[in-house]
């Protein structure tokens, strides 16, 4: 599947459509999730367009997948909620939940998560 340009996340990155900015770097950014799942619900997606986690890994370079987890990293340790334990998921195609085609990474802190998946 190819890259749609005209996704949320795409606009986002274009400015075209506001977001709550939690960090950016030239790799990545960082925004709380519109609907949260948690206390704390934040996205992470990287600048380049990617659909996927494999289409991330597959065609991003060195420098893009290490800024992008750098970022990550710096995030979750800046989050006191964090400190407690917290989640990182990431959904692909239908099956997998995933509804924006721009890579993303969901991080989740602030209660007890639960089991892995619900069912
Ligand atoms: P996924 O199902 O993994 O593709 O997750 C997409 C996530 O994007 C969902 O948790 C949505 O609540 C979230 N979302 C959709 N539109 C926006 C938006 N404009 N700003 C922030 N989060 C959004």
């Amino acid at each position: 599947m190819g890259y749609d340009s005209t996704n949320i996340f795409a606009k986002i990155l274009r400015g075209e459509i506001p977001c709550k900015k939690v960090y950016e770097d030239e790799f990545a950014l960082a925004f709380h999730d519109i609907h949260p799942k948690a206390p704390v619900h934040i996205l992470l997606i990287p600048k380049g367009a990617y659909v996927s986690f494999e289409d991330f890994g597959e065609k991003a370079s060195s420098q893009e997948i290490a800024g992008f987890f750098k970022a990550l990293s710096k995030i979750s340790k800046d989050i006191e909620e964090t400190q407690k334990g917290c989640r990182i998921l990431s959904n692909k195609g239908i099956n997998g939940g995933q509804e924006v085609p721009h890579f993303h990474i969901h991080l989740f802190a602030g209660r007890p998560l639960g089991p892995m998946l619900s069912s």
